[in-house]
């Protein structure tokens, strides 16, 4: 074994395997693959080798089709075989509510370029003759499912990847992992020790036991799974006889079941309710080609409806039954990417769909580790989705709940039940009191809604219980004043003598004055996308500038705390915290805000001394407070960022002296259909890593002029000469009873052109309103657009200026 490598990737299976072999592609070759056992001995060689396209996230649906599509390169250049068999499949439908879920997988394919087509119950049964058509309600054809050999695959990736100079030694176990003090790794094994850049933990089963080496407790945790084996069936001969092919695959998502040909029977494995954990706290390592007892009582409802839906299982016998662990994240996609705070460990884990993921989770780390950015939008897998609050027993909660509805339907506006109340902000129980709905965003509990007494969410893809009371919310912001809570921002601190030359090339924006704030995109060095935040120059005046604030979005905190700090100067003259819930909010906004505020304050907020951008600390009734005049509302409005044990204090009173004003409170759902009517995007939604600052319309705050030589200077440049792909529109919608709720395709003249990056119904405009990217070929046209949602597809014309206050005479006033 060599003593040095650039990489060490710890773990055999499919998924360290790609990791291995898209590094060596990449031209990294001086990589080496540490496996404790044979390859394959994690979860890899009992899988039922069930490949797909579809994703609930078009994204990771991209790495699938791409992962799908690389199985023929592996095969050739390593000359092992894959067993690959691309038969197909058909989605199955018995609801009508799946059935307009299906639609919506249809008309994303559209723009993901897979091909999808919506059928009937009947022409899914002509095509996998063991359906009973009478259970289904229709079905969706999908070209690209199939199955494959799991040992085969891994091993191909494995030989592809030695041929390219990679190397890989078995019966290696990885004992402990030590960083030196000049950066570099201490990978120690059972057979001695390798010094590497760059740690992949590609560990699957044992992918904690792994982090756990550095420090660290990743959020993974295995299950226990079934497939069962039938013996032959003569219908499977007879289809086998008369077509010359094999039986394609069904994904039954109300049985939970997925099917396919296995030689002269079938397989049927199925996600149970009755889930059952795997080494809830440490895997075994002397864990290894073994299965687990088959329990098939736990299965028998969902055999049972599978014998209703294909009645040849129930006169075929079982000849076996596979129980087998994998591992998931607590919302089953897979964590992918270098590790806040460790530089140079990455993680590849938590992969449940090796053989439809692994090939896009080695591509895009692989970019990672040699571009400094994985090439494509890939926040679904981030690791740095989670934070420190995604605990083992939260990940325990999520991970159950996430198996047992793995085929479940998730309304747009469902929320999940496992892992909750997990933060809450102080004035929890005041909101709760008010009959506040609650969602959930980074583990904090948010207000979504306040429901009428004896009213609740009715899940649905259609306008549902609650649209007249965010209505309701919505005229109270417009016509008086709201109060929303607004502690799911992101909330930053820096302070040192180096802030703001430090601040000046991370963000691409001119850096505020002091007491001013100013909106702040932050660019890769591409030049595109990878924050926007809004920064306040606290410093006294006259001062260079040494106390800012930073506020953003609430789920990207760890994302870009990763970001940040691996940009801070090495002379410590910058400190940098994240405030998390050191820090709460509030907000308020509407045309009387400034009369709430001013009752409560000392502070001088007129117009002339506290404008809009202004910032200031001032107390609001007795608590310390620092206050913003902004509002993501766009009507006037301030930000209140307040400790939280002065926050119930300030809540109070601000809701007391907003009495004779007719102060109200809103919720998210509201300052979403208010943000709306104002063109006004968000984080993860509009602005995303792919997208260049002139694309995403945020142009206008970049410096382009400025003397800081800030990231991504050269790359926006060149966008703004060249004029970047796509443009970001706001487009009205001519919808009946349903509004899009993102990832929706655009039509132009008769072909898909674009997608949706969010929606709803702007209450107060009365309008229902998609934002979406087209091409900037398209983007000037103002009619000939039309929008897909649930099967059909609406008129939709683009609303250049916002719908309300388009002179930004309200929120300036
Ligand atoms: C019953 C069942 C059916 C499934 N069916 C499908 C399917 O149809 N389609 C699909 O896509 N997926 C399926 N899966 C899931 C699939 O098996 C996993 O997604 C995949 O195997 C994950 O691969 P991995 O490489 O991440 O992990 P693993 O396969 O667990 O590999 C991890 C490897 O790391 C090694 N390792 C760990 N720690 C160390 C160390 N310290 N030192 C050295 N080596 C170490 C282990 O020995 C192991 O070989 C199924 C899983 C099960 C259980």
């Amino acid at each position: 074994m060599k003593s040095h490598a650039k990489v060490v990737v710890i773990g055999g299976g499919v998924v360290g395997c790609s990791v291995l072999f898209h590094l060596a592609r990449h031209g990294w070759t001086d990589v080496v693959l540490l496996e404790r056992d044979e390859l394959t001995s994690g979860s890899t060689w009992h899988a039922a080798g069930g490949m797909h396209t579809i994703n609930g996230d078009p994204n990771v649906a991209k790495l699938q089709k791409y992962t799908i599509s690389l199985y023929k390169e592996i095969e050739e250049l390593s000359g092992q075989a894959t067993g690959v068999h691309l038969t197909g499949g058909v989605l199955l439908a018995a609801t009508e509510a799946r059935l307009d879920w299906l639609r919506g997988v249809v008309a994303k394919g559209r723009y993901l370029g897979i091909d999808l087509e919506e059928i009937s119950a009947n022409e899914a049964a002509e095509l996998m003759p063991l359906i009973d058509p009478k259970q289904f309600v229709g079905a969706v054809r999908n070209k690209e499912d199939g199955h494959l050999d799991p040992s085969g695959v891994t091993h191909a990736y494995a030989k592809a990847a030695r041929k390219l100079g990679a190397e890989v030694e078995r019966f290696t176990k990885v004992e402990d992992i030590v960083r030196r003090p000049d950066g570099m790794w201490r990978v120690i094994t059972n057979k001695g020790e390798v010094v590497a850049e760059h740690v992949v933990n590609a560990g699957g089963l044992w992918a904690r036991e792994v982090g756990r080496m550095v420090g660290l407790e990743l959020p993974v945790l295995a299950m226990e799974h079934m497939y069962l084996i039938t013996e032959d069936m003569p219908e499977v001969a007879a289809w086998n006889a008369k077509t010359g092919t094999e039986i394609i695959h069904a994904v039954d998502f109300d049985g939970e079941l997925y099917l396919r040909q296995e030689r002269g029977g079938m397989l049927m494995g199925t996600y149970e309710k009755a889930n059952k954990v795997w080494s809830e706290f440490q895997t075994p390592w002397d864990f290894g080609h073994e299965l687990l007892e088959p329990d098939i009582d736990r299965i028998a409802p969902s055999l049972e409806v599978g014998f209703r839906h294909f009645p040849a299982f129930e006169r075929t016998g079982i000849k076996q039954i596979i129980n087998g662990p994998f591992t998931f994240a607590p919302d089953g996609n897979p964590l992918v990417g270098p590790v806040r705070g460790l530089p140079g460990f990455w993680v590849a884990c938590g992969v449940m769909a090796g053989f439809s993921q692994g090939g896009g989770v080695g591509l895009a780390l692989s970019n990672w580790m040699i571009e400094g950015d994985p090439g494509a939008d890939i926040w679904a897998m981030d690791v740095a989705r989670y934070g420190d609050w995604a605990t083992i027993a939260y990940t325990n909660a999520k991970v159950r709940e996430n198996y047992s509805r793995r085929f479940s339907i998730r309304f747009p506006n469902e929320e999940l039940p496992a892992g909750r109340q997990l933060k809450t902000t102080p004035i929890y129980d005041l909101l709760s009191a008010r009959r506040a709905q609650w969602g959930v965003s980074y583990g904090l509990e948010v207000p979504l809604w306040y429901a009428p007494e004896g009213v609740k969410d009715e899940f649905s893809w259609r306008r549902s219980s609650d649209f007249s009371q965010v209505a309701n919310e919505v005229a109270t912001v417009r016509e008086s004043v709201g109060l929303a809570e607004i502690s799911n921002f992101a909330k930053y601190k820096v302070t040192g003598e180096g802030a703001a030359n430090w601040l000046d090339r991370i963000f691409a924006c001119k850096l505020p004055k002091p007491g001013r704030m100013t909106l702040a995109p932050m660019l890769k060095d591409d030049g595109k996308l990878i924050g926007d935040f809004t920064l306040a120059n606290l410093g006294a005046p006259n001062s260079n500038g040494d106390e800012w604030f930073i506020a953003g979005s609430g789920i990207a905190e760890q994302y870009h705390m990763r970001w940040f700090e691996a940009h801070l100067p090495a002379d410590r003259s910058v400190r940098l915290e994240a405030l998390g819930q050191k820090l709460t909010g509030l907000a308020i906004a509407g045309p009387k805000a400034r009369d709430v505020l001013a009752k409560v304050s000392r502070a001088d907020v007129s117009n002339a001394a506290f404008p809009f951008m202004a910032v200031a600390k001032m107390d609001i009734g007795t608590a310390p407070c620092l206050v913003g005049r902004v509002s993501y509302t766009g009507d006037l409005g301030y930000e209140i960022w307040v400790a939280p044990e002065y926050q119930r204090a300030a809540f109070q009173a601000l809701m007391v002296a907003g009495a004779e004003f007719g102060i109200g409170l809103f919720g998210t759902r509201a300052l979403n259909a208010l943000r709306l009517e104002k063109n006004y995007g968000s984080w993860a939604r509009e602005y995303r890593p792919i997208y260049g600052p002139l694309e995403a319309g945020l142009d206008r705050f970049v410096a382009y002029g400025k003397d800081a030589d800030f990231i991504g200077k050269t790359g926006a440049l060149a966008e703004r000469k060249q004029g970047g792909k796509l443009r970001l529109r706001t487009f009205i919608l001519d919808a009946d009873d349903a509004d899009v709720i993102g990832d929706e395709p655009i039509w132009y003249d008769g072909a898909v052109r674009g997608w949706v990056t969010s929606g709803g119904y702007a209450h107060h405009s009365k309008k229902s309103v998609a934002i979406g990217y087209v091409p900037k070929e398209i983007a000037d046209k103002s009619d000939g657009f039309e929008i897909e949602l649930l099967g059909k597809r609406h008129t939709a014309r683009v609303q250049a200026a916002p719908l309300f206050d388009a002179n930004f005479e309200r929120m300036r006033a």
